[in-house]
């Protein structure tokens, strides 16, 4: 079904069968397959709760792969000398069960990690097991940071200490000392090249971590003269995450090379190039440089990467370096889909006889219904002004007394039947009048989605970034309705009211009329910084995970199943102790058994609901 523009974001891990359900390819078409509802139906049937989060590590070992190769054949094909050395940086999704996945899957590659904060080189000092791998020490350092990387060479491991502010150099060299260990140390460029998209404002003279050309050079004089120029392993630089157009690549690789070749003229030799992140998704599939897309692919950015670099060296004649990666977003970004399920719906109601108005009736009803009878491409605008012209006369009526309760709220029924009308007829028009295109959006359903996007999409929340949002079922149906979604949140931010479109941004998403039966969505590409930017908005925790994996027959094996928060979890980050809370609860119970305002059978049945609410999941049940 085009409309939800599968294949151009879907990268053949997903596609529609003949039964209109989702199907997923976790290691490519070639691959085994498994629908999505089908799946969830397993899940559910195992205990698990909707909504879910469902990891595939085969997209993730597939990601990685392209990857590796990309850059692989690029240096195959421009006979460049050095390696590609990819490490995975831990923010993007620092779970633990993905962080293991990347590290097993990479070790072939010899894929290592980076590092931005004191706790993120814990784990990757407790999860970095291959041999030769790097460990990129980025972010804010104190002495107990330097000190632990450096440490960690003696366990075998290659921590690289990347100087992201002048203040480390010192501390990087008096701790070194200290200890009597010769560091690995790296620098980071603050490039002048802006980047592109949202994040542009990571780049440029007033970034947060880099350094200028000049604490560049005062840095290595420095490091003569504590003699260790020749620890210097490494330049740095990263311009933000979800670089849209392929030309910022180039400007900052052009730039970091130059400033590479600067390093050697002052007589530093280092053999690593770390272009950072910033290779983007294509979220929506437009192939555009809009926020939510990118203008290139993998290939061509390998390509950029290795010729770019390649050619300054071999103008100034210098070794080829390795070159160093740190995509994240890129790689984990389309492992992960959460599944939720619809609540219920909001329609907009409308007047069953739009037509019929008499005598008797309020004349702001009798005008609105007159509306609607002459509604015709002729007078589409002003009929559209008129109708709500006498909705706020409706409104006004209501509150001066001269107009019941009841008649308003058929005004207010009348109004969006002519808006109904009006928008139908605006179709058969050449072009659509700008005041219109606010309609589509006024006359969506509301469809309540059983998920907090502040804990599952809050990038959909903070950057508006758009995510594909696909029912896994009925798609062989035709969707008859256009809706957008509210989350279970009280928040009225907790919507998602913006969705993919090959050319534009939609207001309203195609969907399915809502009965009885469950109604599953899918939302997309969420495996990159999601889950951890996702934050307790209401109390709704994290939700139930699961790893799954296909065999060869396509037979599902559920690796690891990780229990989304119980209530009394997410209340414990907010510091309510769940045996102070019953204890508080049981005595209001008692005070009020006391006064005689509450039964005994009550006032137990009302404990009871208290304790066993305390460890049910945050989200709701669907009643049915
Ligand atoms: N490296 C550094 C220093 C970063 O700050 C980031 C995130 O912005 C990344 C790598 C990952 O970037 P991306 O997810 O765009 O690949």
């Amino acid at each position: 079904m085009e409309i939800y523009g599968i294949p151009s974001w879907g990268q053949d891990f997903f596609d529609i069968n003949l039964q209109g359900r989702l199907e997923v390819y976790p290691s490519g078409k070639l691959g085994p397959k498994t629908d999505l509802l089908s799946l969830v139906a397993g899940l559910q049937d195992r205990g698990l709760r909707t909504p879910i989060l469902i990891r595939f590590p085969d997209i993730l070992a597939k990601r990685i792969e392209t990857l590796v190769t990309a850059f692989d054949s690029a240096i195959l094909a421009s006979g460049y000398k050095g390696k590609f050395r990819g490490v995975y940086p831990i923010k993007v999704n620092q779970q633990r069960h993905v962080v293991e996945e990347v590290v097993a899957l990479g070790s072939i590659a010899k894929i290592g990690l980076e590092a931005g904060s004191k706790p993120e080189l814990l784990i990757a000092l407790a999860e970095l097991e291959t041999p030769d791998a790097l460990l990129i020490c980025n972010g804010y350092k104190d002495r107990a940071y330097v000190e632990t990387a450096l440490l960690a060479q003696q366990l075998g491991r290659y921590p690289v200490l990347v100087i992201d502010r002048f203040p480390e150099v010192e501390l990087i060299i008096k701790t070194s000392i200290e200890l009597n260990i010769r560091p690995h140390i790296g620098i980071r460029a603050k490039l002048s090249a802006r980047s592109s998209g949202r994040w542009e404002a990571s780049s440029g003279a007033r970034s947060k971590f880099g350094l200028t050309p000049d604490e560049i050079a005062q840095t290595l004089e420095r490091l003569r003269a504590d003699d260790m120029l020749e620890c210097l392993e490494l330049l740095h630089f990263h311009i933000g995450s979800q670089i849209t157009t392929i030309r910022a690549h180039r400007d900052a690789l052009r730039e970091a090379s130059r400033i590479f070749v600067g390093l050697h003229e002052l007589g530093a030799k280092p053999r690593m190039l770390d272009v950072g992140g910033g290779l983007a998704v294509d979220y929506d599939g437009s192939q555009t440089n809009f926020h939510s897309s990118k203008n290139y692919s993998a290939q061509e950015y390998a390509n950029d990467v290795v010729s770019e670099i390649k050619n300054t060296c071999d103008e100034e004649g210098i070794d080829h370096p390795d070159i160093v990666t740190e995509s994240g977003r890129w790689m984990t970004a389309h492992h992960s889909v959460l599944i939720f399920d619809v609540l219920g719906v909001d329609e907009v109601g409308v007047d069953p006889q739009p037509g019929i108005a008499n005598q008797d009736d309020a004349r702001v009803i009798q005008n609105m219904s007159a509306i609607w009878r002459n509604i015709s491409r002729k007078n589409i605008l002003e009929s559209y002004h008129d109708a709500i012209q006498l909705r706020e006369d409706a409104t006004t009526f209501f509150s001066l007394g001269q107009l019941r309760l009841e008649d308003r709220a058929r005004a207010e029924r009348l109004f969006y039947s002519c808006a109904k009308k009006i928008q139908r007829t605006a179709l058969e028009l050449d072009t659509l009048p700008e005041e219109l295109e606010e309609l589509e959006r006024g006359l969506a359903d509301i469809y309540f989605g059983n998920l907090s996007i502040f804990q599952s999409a809050p990038d959909h929340w903070a950057v508006k970034q758009l995510f594909p949002i696909v029912p896994i079922h009925r798609l062989d149906e035709k969707p008859t309705r256009r809706g957008v979604f509210a989350d279970l949140t009280c928040d009225s931010d907790g919507k998602i009211d913006q969705f993919i479109d090959q050319r534009d941004v939609k207001d309203v998403l195609e969907l399915h009329s809502f009965q009885d039966e469950p109604y599953f969505i899918g939302l997309f590409l969420v495996g990159a910084y999601q889950e951890i930017l996702g934050d307790l908005h209401n109390l709704f925790g994290d939700t139930d995970a699961v790893h799954v994996r296909l065999d060869v027959d396509g037979e599902v094996t559920i690796e690891h199943v990780v229990e989304g928060d119980a209530i009394s979890e997410v209340m414990a980050y907010v510091q309510y102790e769940q045996i102070a809370l019953v204890e508080k609860f049981r005595k209001i119970s008692e005070t009020a058994l006391k006064k005689g305002d509450i039964t005994i059978e009550d006032s137990e049945r009302l404990k009871r609901h208290f304790s066993d609410g305390l460890s049910d999941y945050t989200y709701l049940k669907r009643n049915l």
